[in-house]
C-alpha cells in the first residue's frame, strides 16, 4: 500500500502565518514527517512530496503522487481566519476520500480535543482534483488562533496530530 504525504506550501510560499509568526509550511512539514515515520512503522510505502523547505507547484505535487502510483494521497495544512476561529476539519472530493476523511477526522478530534468542524466536500482544491487516487486534505488546526499556534509550535503536539492521522489511516486501511 503506497501513501503519498503532502506537506502543504514550502519555500517561497510559507502559507498562513500565526500571530507570533509561526509559518504554516514549517508545521505542515514537521507533522508530515512524523506521519511518514509512523506510516512506515505500520508497514506502508510512503513518499513525501517535499522533505525540506522548498517550493513545489501544486501540479508537481499531483504528478509526484500520480507517477509513483500512490494508492492514497494525504495533504497536510493549517487553517487560518480571524483570531477566534478554531478547530480541525478534513476535506475530500471522492467517495473513497470521504470514507478515509471520516475516520481520520474522528481520530484527530479524539486525540486533541479540538473543535470538530467535521469533514467537508470540496471540488475546488487543486490537489484533490489533480490526483488520480483517493485524496484527503487535513486542516490540522487554525494557526491564526493564538492558543492553537502555541500548541503547533511544540513537537509533542505535532506528534499527537501525526499519530492520530496514522491511527485513522490504519483503522480504515488495515482491516
Ligand atoms: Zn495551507
Amino acid at each position: 500500500m503506497k501513501i503519498c504525504v503532502d506537506p502543504g506550501h514550502g519555500g517561497s510560499d510559507p502559507g498562513a502565518q500565526g500571530p507570533t509568526k509561526l509559518d504554516e509550511s514549517k508545521v505542515n512539514l514537521d507533522v508530515s514527517k512524523f506521519v511518514c515515520e509512523h506510516l512506515k512503522e505500520s508497514g506502508y510505502d510512503v513518499k513525501l512530496t517535499r522533505s525540506t523547505e522548498i517550493y513545489i507547484a501544486l501540479s508537481d505535487r499531483c504528478e509526484i503522487a500520480n507517477e509513483w502510483g500512490a494508492d492514497w494521497f494525504v495533504s497536510i495544512h493549517c487553517n487560518s481566519d480571524g483570531p477566534s476561529a478554531v478547530g480541525i476539519e478534513t476535506l475530500y472530493k471522492s467517495n473513497a476520500g470521504k470514507d478515509l476523511a471520516v475516520v481520520v477526522q474522528s481520530a484527530l478530534i479524539a486525540a486533541t480535543g479540538d473543535v470538530d468542524r467535521s469533514v467537508k466536500y470540496r471540488d475546488n482544491l487543486y490537489v484533490l482534483n489533480g490526483t488520480s487516487m483517493p485524496a484527503i486534505l487535513v486542516e490540522i488546526g487554525f494557526i491564526s488562533h493564538p492558543e492553537t499556534e502555541k500548541k503547533l509550535r511544540t513537537k509533542d503536539y505535532n506528534v499527537i496530530i501525526a499519530k492520530a492521522i496514522v491511527d485513522g489511516i490504519n483503522e480504515h486501511l488495515l482491516v
